[in-house]
């Protein structure tokens, strides 16, 4: 899509969610105008797969937003990764959480960070299944850097998107259940799930952030 159509688009799809619901545009392959035209419209957090396009982006973005990693991290891009972002939605592992941790006590910062859940309990899927996210949050919360402030979960392919709700539903129990522990340094804010063709779902199951691409600039070419 064009810049102006662009603007216009997502002004009209932000104008439906509700107001407690974040807009994230996942903008994995978009160029530095379709992001600044998602900018004009108002949206202020960017998600992306990978380090390497998120730092060639953001060198040309001068507006001050929210860069979130939602892809997996490899440990090697650790580093960057904390340079760059304001957030990773993708911890799936206390190792991950540590690097993480560690890197940012070197850089003398924070981090807010989700916890990716595996919903759909996939062998070949990254994110770890429900069962496993209580030992990893509380474990994470001794950690002074980084600090977990929600879940995440892409749920796995369906051929209808109404398949995708018993897993957004499953997501937001664990996420409840987290919450009950009152875990010190955790803050249970942001349960980020929904793409372009199931958000409506993910937000009656409770989701707070949609990671919107496809509906936002366009199909992907
Ligand atoms: C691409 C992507 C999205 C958005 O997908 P669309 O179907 O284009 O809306 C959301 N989350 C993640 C992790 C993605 O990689």
């Amino acid at each position: 899509m064009e810049y102006k159509q662009i603007v216009d688009n997502i002004k009209m799809i932000a104008s439906t969610l509700p107001p407690n619901v974040l807009l994230e545009a996942a903008a994995k392959t978009r160029s530095v105008d379709q992001v600044r035209a998602a900018i004009e419209a108002g949206v202020s957090i960017f998600g992306y797969n990978y380090v390497q396009e998120a730092e060639s982006v953001k060198t040309h973005i001068e507006t001050n937003v929210h860069w979130h990693m939602i892809g997996h991290l490899q440990k090697n891009k650790v580093k960057k990764a904390v340079q760059l972002f304001d957030m990773i939605e993708t911890i799936d592992s206390l190792k991950l959480a540590q690097l993480v941790d560690r890197e940012c006590v070197k850089e003398g910062r924070s981090m807010d960070a989700l916890v990716e859940i595996n919903s759909g309990r996939e062998a070949k899927k990254t994110g770890l299944f429900p069962d496993d996210v209580e030992s990893l949050v509380r474990a994470a919360s001794n950690l002074s850097n980084i600090r977990i402030t929600g879940l995440m979960t892409m749920g796995p392919w369906v051929e209808n998107p109404e398949e995708l709700r018993p897993y957004f539903r499953e997501t937001k129990k664990v996420f409840d259940h987290i919450a009950a522990l009152n875990l010190p340094n955790v803050l249970m804010t942001h349960l980020s799930m929904g793409m372009s063709d199931s958000y409506r779902i993910a937000i009656e199951e409770g989701a707070t952030i949609v990671r919107l691409g496809t509906i936002l600039f366009g199909p992907r070419s």
